[in-house]
Order: structure tokens, then sequence, then C-alpha cells
């Protein structure tokens, strides 16, 4: 090619021919630019647009596997809105022997009244389920930039002469997390990494020198997913489910033979138990319908795409495919259960409960000791 040039949005080889193809660039803005970016990077961060791309897993999975043949500082981020959504399963694969430092972003959705010193203790517990071994748990919100500098730290203790490889599924906050470390390093304005709300915004690794070390610090493409329901809405409908700032949780005191829709896009009912609360932790932008189970099926045929949105017309046709997940909770401990991208509903435990959710095929609904 006629340069090198790589674009410090996204980490993809940047081309000035093909319009069409990733990487392109008007040549005139390669020229001026000290830091060029892509054409779809450029209209990410000043449009809030986005260009589809063709990501081509197969290169995605070689990067991860190569992590686990050199010594590497893994650290791994996950979604606190949806951990088992974002967890990647085949962790232990990739990074073989290295360590992991476990992040868990967007700690500033949880309520504002989370003990959080409970939530850490839940987090280790489920991540000794999920039969990994992590060095180091660590709450943060990369975007408000809350607790970033225990990252560093950590980073720093553990890393030697090692290169840091930042590894999740697409759209936990990777991105965020490395421009809020290396601004900690005093990184100057400009060179930032693309972030956006839609998943695989970073196309390739991107590498950075870790300052005050011989190491690089390394933003991996985040793994694709098709099991959160964010991974199938449109992009318009992901802001409806998307959180922007802590959630405000509802309680809902249902009968049974009750039933709560969100939006149009899960139901959920109530089939058989007492009358209790059921506390649901959504975006505050989505809203809930409350109706009579008998009702449910005839108000969904009627107002789906107008009442109970999203779905719009935009998004993808299985979206309105729903599939039933009857789920029965003993009394014991209080349970969530969880839509993956969604939210969740925690059930307090007190009764015996029969509930049936339906959501859309293909995303995962899942219960759990309770978070909160
Ligand atoms: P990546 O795909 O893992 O690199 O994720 P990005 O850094 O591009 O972030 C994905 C989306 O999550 C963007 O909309 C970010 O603004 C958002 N995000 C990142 N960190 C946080 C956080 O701490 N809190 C919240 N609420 N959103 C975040």
């Amino acid at each position: 090619s006629e340069m090198d040039l790589i674009c410090t949005g996204c980490g993809i080889g940047i081309q000035t021919e093909e319009k069409e193809q990733p990487g392109y660039a008007p040549l005139n803005s390669v020229i001026e630019r000290e830091y060029p970016v892509c054409q779809r990077c450029y209209r990410i961060k000043h449009y809030s647009d986005v260009a589809p791309v063709t990501l081509d897993n197969a290169g995605f999975q070689k990067i991860l596997r190569d992590i686990g043949k050199r010594p590497a500082l893994v650290v791994k981020v996950v979604d606190l809105f949806d951990f088992a959504g974002s967890w990647v399963k085949e962790i232990n694969r990739y990074v073989g022997q290295n360590p992991i430092i476990l992040v868990a972003n967007k700690a500033d959705l949880l309520p504002k009244v989370t003990n959080f010193e409970k939530v850490e203790h839940w987090l280790q517990k489920e991540v000794e389920k999920q039969g990994v071994k992590v060095a180091d748990t660590i709450l943060i919100s990369a975007k408000k930039r809350i607790n970033i500098e225990f990252v560093k730290e950590a980073i720093e203790e553990r890393v030697g002469n090692r290169d840091v490889y930042v590894v999740g599924t697409a759209n936990v906050g990777k991105s965020t997390l490395i421009n809020g470390l290396l601004n900690l390093y005093g990184q100057e304005e400009g060179a930032e990494i693309t972030t956006s709300r839609y998943p695989g915004t970073t196309l390739s690794t991107i590498k950075m020198d870790l300052p005050g070390h011989s190491g690089s610090i390394i933003d991996t493409p985040g793994i694709m997913t098709t099991h959160r329901l964010t991974d199938l809405v449109c992009p318009k409908c992901l802001r409806t489910i998307t959180p922007e700032t802590y959630i405000n949780p509802k309680t809902y005191q249902l009968n049974d033979k009750q039933t709560l829709f969100f939006g149009g896009l899960c139901r959920f009912d109530y089939l058989a138990g007492e009358k209790q609360g059921f506390t649901i932790y959504s975006a505050n932008q989505l809203s809930v319908h409350r109706t009579k189970l008998e009702n449910a099926d005839e108000i969904y045929s009627k107002h789906l795409g107008t009442l109970l949105v999203p779905p719009c017309e935009k998004c993808p046709d299985h979206l309105r495919e729903l599939v039933p997940h009857k789920i029965t909770l003993k009394s014991g401990h209080p349970q969530d259960i969880v839509i993956s991208g969604l939210g969740w509903i925690t059930v307090r435990g007190m009764h015996y409960t029969t509930v049936v959710v339906h959501a859309p095929r293909g995303v995962e609904v899942h219960t759990r000791r309770a978070l909160i």
C-alpha cells in the first residue's frame, strides 16, 4: 500500500481508494490530521451515526488465541448491567496461564443506594462459579472515570515487561477504559480510540505505549455475541434499552395471572404464587406495561410497535418471535431473572413462584443469585 497509516480510532489500516471498504479516509483528511481516523470513526465521533461493517470473526479469534501464547497481562472487562451476557466463556482458553485483572464496568448504572461491597462479593462468587482465577476484581465506571486509578495501580503492580491486553465482548467499555487510563498518564486530547454505543466499533487491535513501562497496552476488537438484546435491536431502539444513568428500580406488586410487558421485547407472566413484589432493573426510559394475563395475547397483537415499543419497524423481524422460558423459584434467597441486554427482575424469594418469560428467540434468559 502507499502508506502504513493506522486509524487511531479503531485500529484498521487506512486506505484512500475504496469508499465502501473498511478503513477508507479521504486523502486530504489523512494529510491534514495529526491523528488520522477513518471516515467511519470520524462519523461516529462527530455525527453519532454508524456505518455498518463486516467483521471478520476468525480474525478476532486468532488475535485472542495468540494472547495465551506469550507472557501477557489480561484486563478482562465485563458489563455489570449484563454480567453473564458479557462474560467471555472461552476466556481460559484465550489467556492460557497469564494473570487476569477483572474489571467490572458501568457501575454508574447500578441504583444510587447500591451496596458496592456486596456487589463485589457477588462478583467474586460468580467468577468462582465460572471456574476462572482472577488476580484482582475492580468495580469501575470508565465513562464517569470512577476507580480507573485502581486499574492503573493493578496493572503497574503486575505488568513487569509484558504487554497488557484489554479483552471482553463488544460494547463493555474497553475503549472507554483505555482512553481513561491513557488520560491518567497525561495523554493529549485528539488521539482517543473511537467509542460508541454500537457493538463492533474497534476493528483491529490498537497498540499504544504504556507510559513508564517497556510493554504496550492493546485494545482488542470486542468479541461479537448474538444472545444479548443489545446485539439485535436497531440503533434507535438500542438507545431505548441502554441505561444512560443509574437505574431507578421499579417494584410491582403482582397477583398471579398478571403480566408485565417490557416494551414489546419481553413479556413476563406471573403464573402462580402469592401476591408479591417484583423489582425491575432496566433502562429508566423503557416503558413497562402491566395487564391481566388473560388479555396479554390480545394486547401484544394489537399494540406491538405502537404502545409496545421497541421493537420498531426498523428492527429485525425475529424480535417479534417470542419464545417462552418457564421458571420456577423456590422460597429462599432472592433471585434475579435476567434477560440479557434488557435487565433483570428481582424476586425476593418469600414464596414458591412460577413465571414465564417470553423473550425473542436467541436471547439468553437465566436466573442468578440477586445482585442487589
Ligand atoms: P468497547 O466496544 O468494549 O470498546 O466499548 P466502548 O468503550 O466503545 O463503549 C461502549 C458503550 O458503552 C459506549 O456507549 C460507552 O459510552 C458506554 N460505556 C463505556 N463505559 C461506560 C460506563 O462506565 N458507564 C456507562 N453507563 N456506559 C459506559
